[in-house]
């Protein structure tokens, strides 16, 4: 897809630091982090959002969910972890290239709900 920011990554147009990858999806960190170690889980696909994404394809998303919330617990020393999906604008989605948001967390962290 031209002109869409994870495409250019996924094309190695713009270079990133990928923490776990699967045929499908990888994860990197957000440039913009909300929490340290806050990472976003890309499809390698174009798909505007999760109603576009294949039903086929969630065991997938789940691994890499998984590997990469396990990888960032034990780097970051957190204690926990959020899984956020923002779907069409007003719910807040910037980038129109399917992701999911995982955020560490640790219990000195401010206690609000994030909205990413
Ligand atoms: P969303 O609001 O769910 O669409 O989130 C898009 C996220 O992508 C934001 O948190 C941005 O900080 C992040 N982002 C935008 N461009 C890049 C990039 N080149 N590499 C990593 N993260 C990015
Ligand atoms: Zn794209």
């Amino acid at each position: 897809m031209k002109d869409c920011i994870f495409c250019k990554i996924v094309k190695g147009e713009i270079s990133v630091e990928k923490i776990y990858e699967n045929d499908n999806f990888f994860s990197t960190l957000d440039t913009n982090p909300k929490v340290k170690g806050h990472t976003l889980i890309i499809s390698k696909k174009h798909f505007e959002n999760i109603l576009e994404l294949p039903n086929a394809l969630a065991s997938e998303l789940l691994d890499c969910i998984k590997e990469t919330a396990i990888m960032l617990m034990k780097k970051y020393n957190a204690e926990g972890f959020n899984v956020m999906n923002n779907n069409f604008e007003s719910a807040g989605q910037v980038v129109s290239h399917f992701h999911f948001h995982i955020l560490p967390r640790r219990k000195d962290d401010e206690k609000i709900k994030f909205v990413v």
